[in-house]
């Protein structure tokens, strides 16, 4: 016994047998891992086993389309097997489950009915985009790529998929083709039909994949109304009514191989997600800047105009003072031997280094070989970090310097400094104590 051929399935004869439908176990292999991309997917890494049947409402993986998942129930058995993936090898259709069936079984499957649906949304509605595309400004779809968001969705864009184009549309077209495609959805809705036919028949078979069986094969061709007619293997609606909605953006559109555009789009119950999870975005960014939806733009732009203003303003104000601060600490080294910068505000590696970087010129200067050893410190005391540079003349000074260090915060780590010259090192979770300890240790040093 053989089990029905890919192209031929029942998921592919009536994309809208979801539940209760019986089939007998063909043949069960015992699987190869899922590939990583699918084991993330499914969540399901486990090696498993292979189960072809007689016939199946669970479509494999084609036309742009992902796998179905579902379960199968065992004769007998009470819980279900999850199928976690269904896959194409050549003509025939492989459920993954996780543990053997024997063959001559008979099951029942169930499709996991909401994804499917969502699915069936968005690859019929891209049909329709594309063949509106196609009569309204003669433009081919070169790809297409549905979004399949995994888990909770965060971010409007994973509801997003995109049709390739040879170029990109105006804000214009993108209106048209949004009134086009929702009055064929809402006013005038067209029924879709699938027409099979051997592959032999057909002139045109670039669509067909490489490793399905032209001999053996069934072709589909999915007709929309009088509007379009096209190669595809995938499951679809029965009219463009139940495409719910189609929206295609105009803002977003990228570029991709030097000329081709890639046009955004989203349908079904995706759009109501959409424009939920975009409004909740709105409503915060809204108020954080206080101002309208039209002003959010204009505002985000000052914002950033202000902020490489300060920045610009902050790094002068850096400099002079590090400038400062690397005369005060040269100055005191020419009497002592210590020095130190220890400060809890606003002082980070950053600033530390632009205070080396002008200390070290200043010891340059220096005509004596007197020891010094100068400890550079800054405390984020709300983060518990700390900052340190420790500078000395020698291998030694460095030694004894970050002993200090080390004796009050154990949990800094750091090097450099081997022969003398510069230490830099820094620690978390770092306690007020142990920053008034390093204080106390450092200052008043001679
Ligand atoms: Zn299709």
């Amino acid at each position: 016994m053989s089990g029905a051929i890919v192209g031929a399935l029942a998921c592919q004869r009536n994309s809208f047998l979801f539940d209760g439908f019986k089939a007998t176990v063909v043949s069960c292999e015992k699987a190869a891992p899922l590939s990583k991309k699918s084991a993330k997917k499914t969540g399901d890494e486990g090696a498993g086993y292979d189960v072809e049947l007689s016939d199946t409402i669970l479509f494999p993986e084609g036309g742009g389309q992902p796998s179905d998942t579902g379960s199968l129930l065992v004769e007998g058995r009470d819980t279900p097997l999850v199928v976690s993936q269904v896959s194409r090898q050549g003509l025939r259709a492989l459920h993954r489950v996780s543990s053997p069936v024997e063959v001559g079984t008979a099951v029942t499957l169930s499709v996991d009915k909401k994804r499917r649906f969502d699915f069936m949304q968005q690859h019929t509605g891209q049909h329709l985009l594309s063949a509106l595309l196609e009569q309204k400004y003669s433009l081919d779809t070169l790809s297409w790529s549905m979004a399949t968001p995994d888990g909770e969705v965060q971010e409007p864009s994973s509801l997003l998929n995109f049709i390739e184009l040879p170029k990109r549309l105006t804000p214009a077209q993108v209106d048209e083709i949004n009134n086009l495609a929702n009055e064929y959805i809402m006013m005038n809705p067209q029924g879709i039909k699938v027409s099979e036919s051997q592959p032999a028949e057909l002139d045109e078979t670039s669509k067909i994949p490489d490793d399905y069986d032209f001999g053996s094969g069934v072709v589909r061709t999915v007709h929309i109304g009088t509007l379009d007619a096209n190669q595809c293997c995938g499951t679809h609606l029965a009219s463009t009514a139940q495409i719910g909605s189609l929206v295609v953006f105009a803002a977003g559109q990228t570029t991709v191989r030097s000329t081709n555009s890639r046009l955004y789009f989203t349908c079904g119950t995706r759009v109501s997600r959409y424009a939920s999870l975009a409004s909740d975005v709105l409503a915060e960014t809204k108020q954080t800047l206080s101002c309208s939806e039209t002003q959010l733009a204009e505002g985000a732009g000052k914002l950033k105009a202000q902020l490489v203003q300060r920045t610009k303003g902050e790094q002068f104000w850096a400099r002079l003072g590090a400038t400062q601060d690397a005369e005060r600490i040269a100055k005191k080294l020419s009497d002592d031997t210590w020095a130190s910068l220890l400060r809890d505000e606003y002082c980070g590696q950053e600033y530390l280094n632009l205070v080396y970087k002008e200390l070290a010129v200043a010891l340059k200067e220096r005509d004596d070989s007197k020891p010094y050893r100068a400890v550079l410190a800054g405390y984020d005391k709300a983060a518990g970090a700390a900052a340190v540079v420790v500078v000395a003349d020698s291998g030694e000074g460095i030694e004894e310097a970050v002993g200090l260090v080390t004796a009050v915060i154990p949990q800094v780590r750091g090097g450099g400094g081997k022969k003398g010259g510069k230490w830099q090192g820094k620690a978390t979770a770092v306690t007020a104590a142990q920053w008034t300890a390093l204080c106390e240790a450092v200052k008043g040093r001679k």
